[in-house]
């Protein structure tokens, strides 16, 4: 069994401190025992990445974005590679796995564009004789811990961003996913990165907090559950850190009388089922405008659930892979028999699911019909393959009931009419929408991040809100006197 290496100062770092084990999914193996660092590993890490970034934030902006072309280079040369290692160490499928890569490498292509994005603002003669612009200065050394669900594309929102602009940046990847971070730290180096730029210190939640706590980390980027966000950032913040915590989601889709309902049903299926549910923008509650919606849209759906395949082998084609860990299809398990027991209706049970494969972490395609607000199916985020349907009457029910949820991630709306999809994107409360558009997430060089308990702070993930969260402003006012022949320091100009 591989022995996974810490990466600092572009070298594999082993150290002889306690492991956890890496497990695939699907079946159960072993892939890596995944070392977790203790505060000697975090020390040599950070003191690396401090001296390194001296000297990186004086590199022209034109050579960091020629880092960025190289890297985009070898993902695309290295990608049936780094696809089946996100496939094989998270379990989701080939398609998925390439659909994550596409949307990182969609960012490292926005980072290209560094001397564009970082070229600052500028204002002639704000008075007499006199100029002003802001500038974008690197923070120093920053941290990004990262999720289990996205091995590659999370930690790809995070460190193009951060390293065109100056900064050096050091990587906490979930320990339950830890090989593609690794692979992209090799191509980094490869692409030209100097050593120390990029760093990997492996761990859990202990590792995560003494990173955190380092005087020399100047910000934190998190992206996984709530209740690790906000306490994330609580602690970053109160040490004065900048971060931004990207935490869980209940993403509702309205689906009105006068939907095309094949489109819908076809579109939920992806959205609710594809990555077996275990995505922030995955849409796990179907708020539906009238019984007649409903019972049509269950009629559209049922065929196509009974059609999902499920892959009980490594990298087969499926259309759904198992969950994480068996943790998860405990928690999952319990929350559908929760659901029965609070009186919802279980229209589709994924522990009888026909094609249930009889080894890995798997559950079936759920659907949960009668769902009502406070039932634990609907309060909790489930992050497995479970769609909850909730029946209201009018949209003004589905917004108010998608609104007075904890979560505002994203939401989006099925409809032919343009005076309900404009009162559903002008009101609802979510950071992402859609309309007609199952999951609406924004390109790179839109911004990512949700509203309420989907976000604690105030920048979204990558695009222009990326450069604004790894950079410092410095504006600058300069009055230069027209005349000439005046004195200075220097002598007579
Ligand atoms: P998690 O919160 O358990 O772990 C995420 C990372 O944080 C891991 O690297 C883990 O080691 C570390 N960690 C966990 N608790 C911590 C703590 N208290 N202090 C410091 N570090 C801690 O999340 P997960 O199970 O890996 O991922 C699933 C969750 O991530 C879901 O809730 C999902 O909605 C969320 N997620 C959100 C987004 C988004 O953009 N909003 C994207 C992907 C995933």
């Amino acid at each position: 069994m591989q022995r996974l290496s810490h990466w600092i100062n572009n070298q594999a770092v082993n150290t002889d401190e306690p492991t956890l084990e890496d497990i695939n999914p699907v079946n159960g193996e072993i892939l890596a025992s995944v070392p977790l660092a203790g505060q000697n590993t975090v020390n040599q890490a950070v003191a690396c990445a401090v001296d390194a970034q001296q000297r990186w934030a004086k590199e022209p902006v034109h050579k960091r974005a020629q880092v960025m072309f190289n890297l985009r280079a070898l993902i695309k040369q290295h990608h049936d590679e780094l696809v089946q290692l996100i496939s094989v160490d998270n379990g989701k499928t080939l398609a998925d796995a390439k659909g994550e890569l596409q949307r990182g490498l969609e960012v490292v292509e926005y980072a290209c564009g560094a001397p564009e994005l970082l070229k600052g603002e500028h204002s002639r003669l704000v008075a007499s004789d006199i100029d002003s612009w802001s500038e974008f200065h690197p923070l120093g050394v920053v941290l990004g811990i990262t999720p289990f669900n996205f091995p590659a594309m999370v930690p790809l929102w995070m460190i193009p961003m951060a390293l065109i602009c100056g900064n050096a940046f050091i990587l906490k990847p979930s320990e339950k996913v830890p090989l593609a971070a690794t692979r992209l730290a090799e191509l980094l180096a490869e692409a030209g990165l100097p050593a120390g730029i990029f760093n990997i210190v492996h761990g859990g939640r202990d590792t995560a907090e003494a990173l955190i706590d380092h005087k020399d980390i100047k910000a934190v980027s998190f992206v996984g559950s709530t209740a690790a966000a906000k306490a994330i950032y609580q602690r970053a913040a109160a040490a004065g850190k900048r971060v931004q915590a990207l935490g869980g989601a209940k993403n509702h889709a309205v689906i009105m009388p006068d939907a095309d309902l094949e489109n819908a049903a076809s579109t939920l299926i992806g959205a609710a089922f594809g990555g077996t549910g275990q995505r922030c923008m995955a849409i796990s509650v179907a708020v539906c405008v009238g019984d007649e919606t409903a019972d049509r849209l269950i009629e559209h759906l049922l065929p196509k659930m009974d059609e999902l395949k499920l892959s009980a082998e490594e990298n087969q084609q499926a259309d759904m892979g198992p969950l994480i860990d068996q943790v998860a299809v405990t928690r999952v398990n319990s929350i559908l028999s929760q659901a029965k027991e609070q009186g919802a209706e279980l229209v589709c049970d994924g522990r009888q699911y026909a094609a249930l494969p009889d080894k890995g972490c798997f559950v079936g395609p759920s659907l949960v019909d009668k769902v009502s607000a406070s039932m634990s199916c609907y309060e909790q985020e489930i992050f497995g393959p479970v769609l909850s349907l909730v029946r209201v009457k009018e949209l003004d029910d589905a917004i108010a009931l998608t609104n007075a949820h904890m979560y505002g991630n994203g939401a989006c709306i099925f409809t032919e009419s343009g005076a309900a999809a404009n009162r559903f994107s002008n009101t609802v409360e979510a950071g992402m929408v859609g309309v007609n558009v199952p999951l609406p997430v924004p390109m790179a060089f839109h911004s990512f991040g949700g509203w309420k308990q989907s976000l604690f702070g105030d920048l979204h993930a990558y695009g222009p809100d990326g450069v604004r969260f790894y950079t410092k402003r410095k504006t600058v006012t300069q009055r230069w006197l027209k005349q000439t022949g005046h004195s200075t320091a220097f002598g007579q100009l």
